[in-house]
């Protein structure tokens, strides 16, 4: 008997997702004993500032005991941040286990979930996993094509994702664009905005989800400690969210779903507003300056709002990116992610890994 028979049939044709490469694992293949960079996840290459690291320090003490379930005083800290009620908080381990449980909470097999076809990879991945139809819609210059994804609502649609700025292109919507967008879509429609990367977002017509919420209960906003708030390894994030989806999100939750530490550091992370700005800074620059020099190198590279860019090679970018492994760098090629085969992503790292990357790429481009 194979036992992986026994399984769900639809599981036979699904793939595990495939993150990133980690630095152990390039160090094992190609036997070196040098860390590689690592712009392959959009992390911040920075350790987490010193508040946060105190605050993990100081919870150490309490891991014996099982975190508080629903995580209440982060999910207050949250709420003041934000001017909001803590009841339209839900805390997540990570943003990945709110989408998880928004699709297995609301969709039904047969229904569907909407989004583009060049986002992010676990909206397909879950709505698979719950055997739920996910449509995809193009992309229309790299970024969301919204009148094409209100088109594409059917009434078997219960959650459109709008990733925004989106990964993996970088681009981003405008508040017009949603707005627009938000009237076409009935309020029984989930429109959940995932913004993982606001903290990066520096232009001036980006939508101020919290305050469209205040009109429209059916709009969820995703946020996340992992990128700007360099907690990705503790697995923590947030949805803003109207009380009645939180209430149904706690129903579907596991009972301490986010860890100790993880709430601890988050607690701390809603401290650091200065430091975070700093960081976000520092990526305006580096992602200006690094986008300049791919453009300089002949390559299509779109604006970014996020700390990550996308970029375009002539030839097959998984080609590039095994190159730039051997030079001990590791970037995302888009290809394993149905993305365009001849794109990558590679995520701003410090302006020293930057420099290392620029001259590694030029030097690949140059060869021809
Ligand atoms: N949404 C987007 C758009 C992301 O890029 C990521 C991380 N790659 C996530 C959600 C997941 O974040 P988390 O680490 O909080 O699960």
């Amino acid at each position: 008997m194979d036992l992986d028979k026994l399984a769900k049939p639809f599981l036979m044709d699904l793939r595990p997702y495939s993150p990133g490469k980690p630095i152990e694992l390039v160090m094992r293949e190609r036997g070196i004993t040098v860390p590689p960079i690592k712009l392959a996840s959009n992390e911040n290459p920075y350790p987490p500032y010193e508040k946060i690291r105190n605050a993990l320090v100081a919870a150490i003490d309490g891991i014996n005991r099982y975190p508080e379930s629903g995580a209440p005083d982060l999910s207050d800290g949250i709420a003041k941040l934000w001017d909001i009620d803590s009841g339209e908080v839900f805390v997540g381990n990570g943003t990945n286990e709110i989408i998880d449980l928004l699709i297995r909470a609301f969709v039904e097999p047969g229904e569907n979930t909407v989004f583009s076809s060049l986002s992010f990879a676990i909206y397909k991945l879950i709505s698979m996993q719950c055997g739920v139809e996910g449509i995809e819609v193009p992309c229309a210059d790299y970024k969301h094509d919204l009148p094409a994804i209100a088109a594409a609502i059917t009434p078997r649609t219960k959650i459109v994702f709008v990733c925004n700025p989106n990964n993996p292109t970088g681009t981003y919507n405008t508040t017009e664009e949603l707005e627009v967008f938000l009237e076409k879509v009935a309020d029984d429609v989930l429109v959940v905005v995932d913004q993982a990367y606001l903290e990066y977002v520096s232009c001036d017509d980006y939508p101020d989800i919290v305050a469209i919420r205040k009109s429209k209960a059916n709009v969820i906003s995703l946020r996340t400690f992992s990128k700007v708030y360099s907690l990705a390894g503790l697995r923590i994030g947030y949805a803003i969210a109207d009380k009645k989806v939180v209430g149904i999100l706690n129903k579907m939750r596991q009972p301490f779903n986010v860890n100790r530490l993880a709430q601890a550091a988050a607690l701390a992370a809603l401290e650091c507003r200065d430091e975070l700005s700093r960081y976000t800074a520092e990526n305006v620059r580096e992602r200006d300056r690094v986008r300049d020099a791919i453009l300089d190198i002949g390559c299509e590279c779109p604006p970014t709002q996020t700390n990550f860019l996308f970029v375009i090679v002539k030839g097959t970018a998984g080609d590039v990116s095994s190159k730039l492994e051997n030079l001990g760098i590791i970037v995302r090629p888009m290809g394993q992610f149905g993305g365009p085969d001849n794109s990558f992503r590679v995520n701003m790292g410090t302006p020293e890994e930057n420099d290392r990357f620029l001259e590694g790429f030029r030097a690949i481009m140059g060869e021809g």
